[in-house]
């Protein structure tokens, strides 16, 4: 019989996941005894290292101490996360928000307390995994159609008259850094009474003027039909993450949401830390900074004629197609001095292998130049 020691086979040497242990220095990298330049975290905008988040964040520690000591249910549910609720919800322009631990609690809590056994949910192929297990986990009936093929969605939708529906989609696809068409989505869901479930985890300081994401550049924040999931782990350089929707959806939640009641509630250094990071977004423009490195990169990316997919978003992948090219290239890159890791199946669809280069405010002209010089060197033996 098997114990501890040999219950799993085996992973095979494309296959397995690399986790190292690194420190992090605003762009830079630690792994290993090099020091990298990091094109691959998700802190699109350098919150996790602006001296005005980190101030806000020691402070409230001095005063309110580490942890919140329990779930918000029973006695760690200390006012600032209120105020960071209604901050965030005007911001985003929805009546209403819910602040609690990390995207995948998010998404596993809020499916499992929106569906019961006659829902019926319709999800993007490219949804991220928290969204595929929240849907897994839920009673509801999953039916999955092609990535943005919305003329499939809409004849699933069309298939189950009568059943309550929820649409659920990536609002920017985490590993293709491409956009859903909310707006299409929100008129299907008007067409066929269902409600709309989007993760924004990579809009949000991404997309839109002022960096409130997805539906803020589409014009539909706030729309009756729309359930928004953001998270604080990304461009906002924490963790944690909200669910935003009307008053009485966000009250039916807070009645229902398992992975807020049976979770310890986020520590208040945590929220004081975001509601400073909403500020600073603003004051110094970070989104615009971002967007114009992503100009950046993307022209020069052109002009080498590399094979980086469509994206105007943070995201920006370079398809290689195999597992190990993808490792190969990884390497070389590392060996130039950048951390860009290598994304494989069955985090991405077989044969698309990928490095997934992740941009960032604070990355410098001379950080891009140079990352694309050495994107290009790849091609070369
Ligand atoms: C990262 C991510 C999540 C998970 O968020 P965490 O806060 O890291 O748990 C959920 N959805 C999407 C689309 C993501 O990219």
């Amino acid at each position: 019989m098997p114990d501890s020691r040999n219950w799993f086979a085996p992973v095979p040497p494309h296959r397995r996941r690399l986790c190292e242990p690194v420190s992090r220095r605003g762009v830079l990298i630690e792994t290993e005894g090099r020091t990298l330049l990091n094109f691959a975290a998700n802190d699109y905008l350098g919150l996790a290292f602006h001296p005005r988040v980190l101030e806000a964040a020691a402070k409230t520690i001095q005063q309110e101490g580490l942890g919140s000591g329990a779930s918000r249910l029973i006695s760690g549910d200390h006012p600032i996360l209120h105020e960071l609720e209604r901050e965030l919800s005007k911001w985003k322009g929805f009546e209403a928000a819910l602040f609690l631990g990390s995207g995948m609690l998010a998404n596993l809590g809020l499916l499992d307390a929106l569906a019961g056994r006659d829902t019926h949910l319709f999800c993007d192929r490219l949804n991220h995994a928290s969204l595929v297990d929240g849907v897994r986990l839920c009673r509801g009936r999953m039916h999955r159609f092609p990535h943005l093929d919305y003329a499939g969605l809409k004849r699933l939708l069309a298939a189950h008259p009568g059943s309550r529906k929820i649409i659920v989609s990536d609002g920017v696809f985490s590993m293709d850094g491409d956009c859903a068409d909310v707006r299409a989505l929100l008129s299907l869901a008007d067409l066929h009474d269902a409600l709309l479930v989007l993760d924004d985890a990579h809009g949000l300081g991404v997309l839109d003027s002022e960096g409130r994401g997805l539906t803020a550049a589409a014009g539909v924040q706030g729309h009756p039909r729309l359930v928004e999931v953001v998270t604080c782990g990304k461009a906002l350089g924490a963790y944690g993450a909200f669910v935003l929707g009307s008053n009485e959806l966000i009250a039916g939640l807070r009645q229902r949401l398992r992975t807020l009641f049976y979770s310890t509630a986020l520590p208040p250094c945590l929220a004081a830390a975001v509601l400073v990071s909403l500020h600073v977004l603003r004051e110094e423009k970070l989104t615009q900074r971002l967007r114009e490195n992503i100009g950046m990169f993307r022209t020069l990316a052109e002009q080498y004629g590399l094979p980086i997919k469509p994206s105007v978003t943070a995201i920006q992948p370079f398809l290689l197609g195999n597992d190990e090219s993808a490792l190969r290239a990884s390497e070389r890159l590392r060996e130039a001095g950048f951390h860009v890791p290598a994304i494989r199946p069955p985090t991405v669809p077989e044969g698309t292998a990928r490095l997934r280069i992740t941009l960032s405010a604070v990355h410098t002209e001379t950080h891009i130049t140079r990352l694309v010089e050495a994107l290009d060197a790849l091609g070369r033996p």
